[in-house]
């Protein structure tokens, strides 16, 4: 994949937010007229071809998130669109139903969706 300019703009704002981006959001944090949405959305794709970046779907918009190399999952607030970092322990598990099924898998992706502790009682 080539860096350009516009490519490494994105990932720079995907390394000082720590929280999942739409297209939208960051097309807002980009210097006025710097790429349009259709391209950022055409990059995000790209990255997340590229596994650069994973992605989640909150009410039919899609948010974006660097990939660390550290596997980790996430739950994200519905309401905040906060991240909380939790570990993987499916490992185990996906080898077990792997064996099960004579299933190669080659990775997984889990996301819990719903409310964090300050937005509960605004949920409720
Ligand atoms: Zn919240
Ligand atoms: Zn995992």
């Amino acid at each position: 994949m080539r860096m350009t300019k516009q490519r490494i703009q994105i990932l720079d704002i995907f390394k000082s937010y720590a929280k999942p981006l739409s297209a939208e959001m960051i097309m807002e944090k980009l210097p006025d007229d710097a790429l349009n949405l259709s391209t950022i959305y055409r990059t995000l794709e790209t990255f997340y071809d590229e596994e650069l970046i994973s992605k989640s779907t909150i009410e039919h918009t899609n948010y974006y998130y660097l990939n660390d190399h550290k596997h980790h999952h996430y739950m994200i607030c519905l309401s905040c669109h906060k991240m909380i970092e939790i570990d993987c322990h499916l490992h185990e598990f996906e080898e077990q139903v792997a064996k099960a099924h004579q299933f190669k898998v080659t990775h997984h992706d889990m996301t819990l969706y719903g409310y964090c502790h300050e937005c509960q009682p605004k949920a409720s």
